[in-house]
């Protein structure tokens, strides 16, 4: 039997590469019930940069109480190669999050901030006022000592508490973001229910505030299966960094859906297809999905990991 691959066929007015930032052992090992092991996350971050990704989001700098399942940043930090610590982002909560970052020789670092006040209320204890107050030290020190700062901006088309979040809400805040100093604003689709109008909408109204394309990327959830259709309006309109993760790692935490982060694998099958450059390789990002799934008990969300993976033997 011949193993499907997609065939590479172009569209006009795509870009002709798309940077993966995948996001599996940060935001989907924090949204998995299971804590892995610092061995296995190390190993799986090997295996990710092996496979050709780039920019890998490692870990998260927040207090240990806060996310169990990512309290071994320091541990994790000291098992990785020089070079694989120098190219990774990793999440940073507060000052204190940034200088246990730096110490450990991070490079890229990421703040995480909300659209809607509930969200901002729920995760951050915090109004968006106090919380970009927070950030500013952050975001400025982090630039002083010569690392780049990523902007995650949440609840970007709905909200499960508010509903339908307005675009101008959403520029409102990520505009002081990048004048605070975020090179790339990441626009995520956290509960999953945004759809390709509602894409073009807000990179309209980011690109009307002069907040182009260049620094945005954006970040949706499968949880209605709408995350390839977003992703595919985005590169239409120029985006050309998107968020992945491996496996689809990471349930949704605001829904009882297995389905969350966008798979990895899935995005490559649509950039291929589409004969977009990536560098990443598809066969071993599969196996590397594979061989995680047995440590989280549980199979991949990804349809083309499902796809691809040997039937079980009966
Ligand atoms: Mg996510």
């Amino acid at each position: 039997m011949v193993r499907g691959l997609p065939q590479p066929v172009g569209m006009p007015e795509l870009p002709d590469r798309v940077t993966i930032h995948e996001v599996g052992p940060r935001d989907g090992l924090q949204n998995e019930p299971v804590a892995v092991p610092t061995d296995v996350k190390a190993e799986l971050i090997g295996r990710l940069v092996a496979a050709g990704l780039t920019s890998v989001e490692v870990a998260s700098f927040v207090h240990p109480a806060w996310v169990p399942q990512l309290a071994d940043a320091e541990q994790l930090m000291g098992l990785l190669p020089a070079s694989v610590v120098e190219q990774a982002t990793v999440l940073v909560p507060n000052r204190r999050g940034l200088e246990r970052a730096l110490a450990c020789g991070v490079r890229h670092v990421a703040v995480f901030a909300s659209a809607t006040e509930s969200f901002a209320a729920r995760n951050l204890n915090r109004s968006i006022d106090q919380s970009l107050a927070m950030f500013t030290p952050v975001v400025e020190e982090a630039r002083a000592a010569g690392a780049t700062v990523r902007g995650y901006l949440s609840m970007c088309f709905g909200d499960p508490w508010e509903g339908p979040v307005e675009p101008s809400a959403v520029v409102a805040v990520g505009r002081r973001l990048v004048d605070m100093g975020c090179g790339q604003l990441s626009l995520g689709d956290t509960i999953g229910v945004a759809t390709p109008g509602q894409v073009v909408e807000l990179l309209d109204a980011f690109a009307a505030a002069g907040v182009g394309v260049e620094h945005l990327a954006v970040h949706f959830h499968d949880t209605y299966g709408q995350a390839l259709a977003n992703t595919f309006a985005a590169l239409q309109h120029g985006v050309t960094t998107v968020d992945a993760s491996a496996g689809g790692l990471g349930g949704c935490p605001y829904a009882q859906s297995a389905t969350g982060n966008l798979a990895t694998e899935d995005l490559l099958w649509q950039l291929h297809g589409l004969g977009i450059a990536t560098g990443v390789d598809l066969d071993a990002l599969v196996a590397t999905s594979c061989w995680l799934a047995d440590h989280l008990g549980r199979s991949s969300p990804s349809r083309v990991v499902a796809a691809w993976r040997p039937a079980p033997v009966l």
